[in-house]
């Protein structure tokens, strides 16, 4: 019988979708720097945003990270497995 643990660092897919998550932010941050006027303030503000905002902003900045963002979640759904707290926070660049 399998049993589900909240501990699952050795997650393979969790890592993987991470380093999905993480390549995609970065190709779209870039891809939005080069688009928006003040890319700074918007990304501040995206981080920030409530759920209507956030997806109003991701599908116009962040289609990548959406989408990552949706694999982890099917993930998270299928194994019980917290991709978040397997490390998303180390993937933040420079969060204060
Ligand atoms: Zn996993």
């Amino acid at each position: 019988m399998a049993r589900q643990s909240p501990s699952n660092a050795q997650c393979e897919e969790c890592a993987a979708i991470l380093r999905e998550m993480a390549d995609a932010w970065r190709v779209d941050s870039r891809q939005m720097s080069a688009s928006a006027p003040d890319a700074h303030a918007l990304r501040d503000e995206w981080l920030h945003a409530d759920d209507d905002r956030f997806h109003e902003l991701s599908q116009t900045y962040y289609t990548r990270t959406l989408q990552a963002r949706r694999r982890k979640t099917e993930h998270e759904i299928l194994t019980g497995h917290s991709v978040v707290m397997n490390g998303w926070r180390g993937f933040l660049p420079g969060r204060r």
